[in-house]
């Protein structure tokens, strides 16, 4: 039983992330994610139908528009089967739960910032605002486990995490002069809100040291010249999700070092 729901829930990420790829074609360039059809880049078709089925498609058409021949982008298929992949790991983790349920928007979430920042190098306001607010909302509302008891309410821990996250990247910020955004400042808010404190922290060091040994990667293989940046906030993303999944973990292991 318990496979068949994890296939599904397997298959249902597969059809969010094929949403998630409307929203980050979309927030871009300022157009609606819930209305209007979607079209090839190249000749402005609408698609059909059959076009649109998530992964099939792209492996049925060879990757390419069916009339114009123009590039379906790689990451389409991609962020289907990743959502895919971790919509079945956290249902077998955590089973049908209200903690599936936020992980999963959580990891969606991450998702579309990590990739418009990957392709765009910015972190979009009307993204950073409205998740922000939910994340405060649920801390609020429906607080989950890892918010941990630091004040009264867990909400304490969701504003004291936001505070620091946003303090933080601020100081980075001055310091690294460029190489981090506003936009990664303001993000980094809503890491504190989702995660809490103390887990903020893991989270923005994870996301240090994912981001720190890939810049070194792509240096060593000369990917990217010492001079050109790299977006932070994909690495932000991943710290995210790192400490909303094994933070409490870490932390644990990190205190009984000292
Ligand atoms: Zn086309």
């Amino acid at each position: 039983m318990t496979t068949v729901v994890t296939i599904l829930a397997g298959a249902l990420g597969i059809a969010v992330g094929s949403f998630l790829n409307v929203c980050i074609d979309r927030l871009p360039r300022g157009e609606s994610i819930a209305s209007g059809r979607s079209h090839c880049d190249g000749c402005k078709r609408q698609l059909t139908a059959r076009e649109l089925v998530p992964v099939i498609s792209y492996l049925v058409l060879k990757g390419r528009c069916g009339s114009c021949r123009a590039q379906i982008p790689r990451r389409m298929p991609i962020v289907e089967v990743v959502t895919g992949l971790i919509f079945a790991s956290l249902y077998l983790a955590y089973g049908p739960s209200g903690t599936f349920l936020l992980l999963a928007a959580y990891a969606c979430i991450l998702t579309i910032v990590f990739v418009i920042d990957l392709e765009h190098g910015l972190i979009l306001n009307k993204v950073v605002t409205p998740i922000l607010v939910l994340a405060l909302a649920v801390a609020a509302i429906a607080p989950p486990q890892w918010l941990g008891t630091i004040g009264p309410h867990p909400i304490v821990s969701a504003l004291i995490g936001a505070a620091t996250g946003f303090v933080l990247l601020f100081l980075v910020a001055l310091v690294s002069r460029g190489g981090m955004g506003w936009g990664d400042v303001k993000f980094a808010a809503f890491m504190g809100a989702a995660t809490g404190f103390p887990l903020i922290m893991v989270a923005i060091f994870a996301g240090i040291v994912t981001g720190g040994v890939s810049g070194i990667v792509l240096l060593v293989f000369r990917k990217k010249g010492r001079k050109e940046t790299i977006p932070f906030g994909p690495f932000l993303a991943a710290g995210t999700m790192i400490a909303l999944l094994w933070g409490q973990a870490i932390l644990r292991w990190y205190l009984g070092m000292m």
